[in-house]
């Protein structure tokens, strides 16, 4: 097995911030990566926090993510897309009913990786277990960005379930995006995300019916 398989999520997190280069973590305020932050925080207090502002989060993520702020005094970096909600809508009406692969890559991809592409590390609280799309997932993989850039894209927690998830924001007192109360298993943009329509698919609530799985952050990179 490759050695840092075998390595626990909080070995991959410490070994990891240990190298040259600037880090950085994206977060959706989803309970993976709170997890994945928290490890992160504990070792690099100050670690750009970035968060893909699309301008159609549930009012419950923003309130979430700023009560997060400020308790562990993160710096959350806020990627903006090129154009306003307004002027989006203005052009486009709304795009993601009508070609939401273009709206993720406007809203989400572009900014993501002009955005990343100061760092060399970007840690991520992907799963395997998540989608079929990330079950190849490994913990630390290279990535090139758009521009050329190659960058080292960290996914300490990778191999945990979902009780693995749950059960570290229990001992550790997180408390979760209160969307999870309402029954959502995977929580993105509000216009896109639906309860769940699969019971074994928790994000089978994304896109529903528009034949898309991934907004194309985790897609659209290419592997080195
Ligand atoms: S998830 Fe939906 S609203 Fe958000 S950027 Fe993608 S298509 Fe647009």
């Amino acid at each position: 097995m490759d050695r840092l398989e075998s390595l626990t999520a909080a070995e991959v997190v410490a070994e990891q911030l240990q190298n040259a280069g600037a880090a950085c973590i994206t977060c959706s305020f989803q309970a993976e990566d709170m997890v994945v932050l928290d490890m992160v925080r504990k070792v690099r207090p100050d670690i750009p926090v970035l968060f893909l502002e699309t301008g159609y989060h549930f009012a419950e993520t923003y309130a979430y993510r700023d009560r997060y702020a400020a308790l562990w005094n993160l710096n959350v970096v806020n990627l903006l897309p090129k154009t306003t909600l307004v002027e989006h809508e203005a052009q486009f009406g709304k795009l993601y009913q009508t070609k939401p692969t273009e709206c993720c890559q406007i809203r989400k991809v572009e900014p993501l990786f002009r955005g990343l592409s100061d760092y060399k590390i970007w840690f991520t609280g992907l799963r395997r277990e998540q989608s079929p799309t990330r079950a190849n997932l490994k913990k630390v993989e290279t990535h090139i960005l758009p521009d050329g850039k190659a960058l080292a894209k960290v996914s300490p927690v990778a191999d945990w379930t979902n009780k693995d998830v749950w059960a570290y924001c229990k001992a550790n007192n997180i408390e979760f995006l209160p969307l999870y109360d309402r029954g959502f298993t995977s929580i993105g943009c509000e216009p896109c995300t639906v309860l769940p329509v699969d019971p074994n698919n928790p994000r089978s609530g994304r896109w529903a019916g528009a034949g898309k799985v991934e907004c194309g952050i985790h897609t659209f990179s290419e592997k080195a």
